[in-house]
């Protein structure tokens, strides 16, 4: 059985193929880079719409199947910016249309999970997800993904974003604050924002944008920020894995991919007898392959969608979907 995957909940449009064994046939994207400012969601549903049908073609090139031997189509439903979601859910409904086979939606937050655990081998981790507008701790309890955790105002990965911006820098600053991190070991306290199992980032940034209109160095506040931002994650994910008895954590979304993120994941993990896992880094971001995966598991455990029940959904909670296939 062959799944495609359309992926474009913000500013990646992505395809990904892959078979029953959790193979990873294709995996193409495109990632939109504003110039100036942040993501425009307009700006960026042209320019998945201007991609798609090219990836979609490059997808099956990569994989060496003929887009007939298709059996599902899968793409993300939420959550994510409504006019991506649509671009993406149109493309969607064209194609299977077109293949004559079913279609299915796909939540965002879970594929990021699923991916991880069918690549990583892990069975049921607690999920640390943090990406450009997300920062969820997710465990599975009674046939749901629950959110132990989350934060109050932005994701880790905007806050990064944002504060490379304005020191300058280009998106995304999340990379760029990871090296210039590296050039420091000057630790500047800044506020510390652990709110029972949530966090929250945006006094965070503010304290760190303050500290650099006064004169602090770039690559202390990166290392700093990193520090506290990292650290806050760690306690929080520490704490759901403790209720949950838990021995096993999984990092996923783009900021995964950060070295430091994971050395501290890693050591919270060893201190307790647990094991953490991070996917490879293209499907630790945003990517096709991790909804066509998810897509297939859906479809095998029995999911059928009509065209109505493909309506995007813009605040698809992780905890609003039944996971039949566990
Ligand atoms: P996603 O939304 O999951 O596609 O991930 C994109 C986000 O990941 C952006 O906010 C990036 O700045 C961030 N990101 C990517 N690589 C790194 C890194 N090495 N360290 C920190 N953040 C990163
Ligand atoms: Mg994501």
């Amino acid at each position: 059985m062959l799944s495609l995957g359309i992926e474009g909940t913000a500013h990646t449009v992505g395809v990904g193929i892959v078979n029953e064994d959790a193979k990873v046939l294709a995996n193409v994207y495109e990632m939109l880079r504003p110039e100036h400012g942040g993501i425009h969601p307009r700006e960026a549903a042209n320019h998945h719409a201007e991609r798609v049908v090219p990836l979609i073609r490059k997808a099956a090139d990569v994989a060496g199947v003929d887009l007939a031997d298709i059996d599902v189509v899968a793409f993300s439903q939420g959550p994510g910016l409504g006019p991506c979601l649509r671009t993406v859910a149109t493309a969607a409904r064209a194609l299977a249309l077109s293949l004559e086979v079913p279609i299915v939606g796909v939540n965002h937050c879970v594929a990021h999970l699923e991916i991880g655990r069918a690549v990583n081998g892990c069975e049921d981790p607690v999920l640390l997800y943090v990406s450009g507008g997300n920062t969820q701790v997710i465990g599975f309890a009674r046939g749901r993904y629950r959110v132990f955790g989350e934060t109050l105002d932005i994701g880790i990965g905007n806050m990064l974003d944002k504060f490379a911006r304005e020191a300058g820098h280009g998106f995304p600053g999340g990379p760029v604050l990871e090296r210039a991190a590296r050039e420091s070991s000057t630790f500047l306290t800044l506020p510390y924002s652990v709110k029972g199992m949530d966090v929250a980032f945006s006094g965070l940034l503010t304290a760190a944008l303050n500290r650099l209109k006064k004169g602090d160095r770039f690559e202390d506040l990166a290392f700093s920020l990193q520090e506290t931002a990292f650290a806050m994650l760690c306690e929080v994910t520490e704490r759901a894995m403790a209720h949950l008895e838990n021995d096993e954590v999984l990092l996923g979304g783009g900021v995964a991919r950060n070295r430091r993120l994971q050395e501290m994941a890693g050591r919270m993990a060893a201190d307790r007898g647990a094991r953490m896992f991070v996917p490879p880094g293209d499907l630790c971001i945003d990517n096709g392959a991790m909804i066509a995966w998810t897509g297939l598991l859906m479809h095998r455990a029995g999911v059928r969608m009509s065209v109505e029940d493909t309506v995007v959904d813009q605040r698809f909670r992780t905890d609003g979907v039944d996971v039949v296939w566990r």
